[in-house]
């Protein structure tokens, strides 16, 4: 078995599919404040906007123009070919990695595609809206349902098995991910620390570029089809 691989995702390997990333511009994601839809406070606060708001991106995913591209599935490639273990530890809450092959997926951040029920605790698989007015089909009560989205100020899904990964792992990537966001913007130094080489791959260097072995800069569509290729071959050392 060669030395394992953890690739880190973020919003940034998902916008040439056409989903919009999260800082980009101004601070906004789909013209909202974060704050406002990306914390407990701010569902609290306003629910039906926050239910909505998830609701408009969860539609995205059965929009027949948002699809896996290059990226995902090279990705895809490289852990059914690669002689060691792949795993990818996404920040998105979309479901392009497994649309571009990936199986071994670790959603930190949880995913637009199931339920939370604030009550019991119970996930669910979940295709259309959630309203309200809905119930948890495993307590019963209304109202609790959720996106099963990890919103600021919670924590993150898996860390431990995440920290493991990290610690274990020969060769770390970091794709489309500004570096804003933590646990995840610490990774790479717990990937270094435990010896891993360490690539970041980004649209522009991230506030933690200097943390890494090597920088490539441009599109993940581009570049990533192009390391993976180099991993296969053997042509890069770790
Ligand atoms: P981010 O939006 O903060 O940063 C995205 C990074 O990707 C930027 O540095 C940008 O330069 C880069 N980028 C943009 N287009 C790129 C491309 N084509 N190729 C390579 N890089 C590109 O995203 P983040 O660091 O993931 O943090 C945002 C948080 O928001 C995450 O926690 C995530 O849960 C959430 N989010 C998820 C989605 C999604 O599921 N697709 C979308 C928006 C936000």
């Amino acid at each position: 078995m060669k030395g394992s691989i953890v690739i880190l995702t973020g919003a940034g390997i998902s916008a040439e599919s056409g989903i919009e990333t999260f800082r980009a511009a101004d601070g906004l994601w789909a013209n909202h404040r974060v704050d406002e839809v990306a914390t407990p406070e701010g569902f609290a606060a306003n629910p039906v906007l926050v239910q909505n708001f998830y609701n408009q991106r969860r539609g995205q995913l059965r929009d027949e123009a948002i699809q896996a591209h290059a990226a995902h599935y090279a990705l895809g490639k490289l852990e059914r070919e690669y002689q060691g273990v792949v795993t990818v530890v996404t920040q998105n809450i979309d479901n392009l990695h497994e649309a571009g092959g990936s199986r071994r997926i670790i959603h930190m951040h949880g995913e637009l595609l199931k339920s939370l029920c604030s009550s019991c605790g119970r996930r669910e698989p979940l295709e259309g809206d959630l309203t309200v007015d809905m119930s948890c089909p495993a307590c019963g009560r209304t109202g609790t349902l959720r996106p099963d989205v990890v919103w600021f100020g919670e924590m993150p899904y898996r860390m431990d098995e995440i920290m493991e990964l990290l610690e274990e792992c020969a060769l770390f990537i970091s794709i489309g991910t500004s570096g804003h966001v933590y646990p995840a913007a610490g990774f790479v130094e717990t990937a270094a620390a435990h010896g891993a080489r360490t690539i970041e791959i980004n649209l522009e260097p991230s506030r933690i570029r200097s943390r890494f072995d090597e920088h490539r800069q441009g599109k993940a569509g581009e570049l990533v089809p192009v390391l993976v290729e180099e991993i296969l071959q053997g042509h890069i050392r770790f």
